[in-house]
């Protein structure tokens, strides 16, 4: 069934260092796009909508302490073998190793056909309620997970 289009969408920046320097690096973006008009306090700047098309309407920083899955919520998402295309729902493990039962390869989740994609992630800079999801920029190293919440 597809998601009701009440469903909130969010938007993940989630950076590749798994390490505690992450929440920093959140921090870092936070202040910088603040300074170019794109955040404002907990909200959209004035310049939000050339960062994403239809803006948003809040922003805020994640900060889970530790490393956790970013994943769409409503919904769900499917993961495939990218050698054989099995679906890998019932083995995934997200932090270590997928072995495929059909093709027996074994994969890191960096590697798996996730839709929508998703990330492993210690902090993330979030905008919530997009008006879509095309971001204008994503720093290099870093990976966007949309989210469709209740
Ligand atoms: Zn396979």
């Amino acid at each position: 069934m597809p998601p009701r289009a009440t469903h909130r969408l969010d938007l993940h920046l989630v950076p590749g260092d798994l390490s505690e320097a992450a929440a920093e690096a959140v921090e870092a973006l936070w202040r910088a796009w603040e300074a170019q008009g794109y955040l404002a306090g907990r909200g959209p700047g004035e310049r939000a909508g050339a960062l994403v098309e239809g803006g948003f309407a809040h922003a805020r920083r994640d900060d889970p302490g530790a490393v956790v899955l970013y994943a769409n919520q409503v919904g769900g998402f499917q993961v495939r073998c990218p050698e054989c295309g099995s679906g890998l729902a019932r083995s995934l493990d997200w932090a270590g190793t997928t072995v495929c039962p059909s093709c027996g390869g074994a994969f890191a989740l960096e590697a798996l056909d996730c839709r929508p994609p998703v990330a492993r992630g210690r902090a993330s800079l979030v905008l919530m309620d997009v008006g879509s999801t095309a971001i204008a920029e994503i720093p290099p190293g870093w990976r966007v997970v949309m989210r469709r919440v209740g």
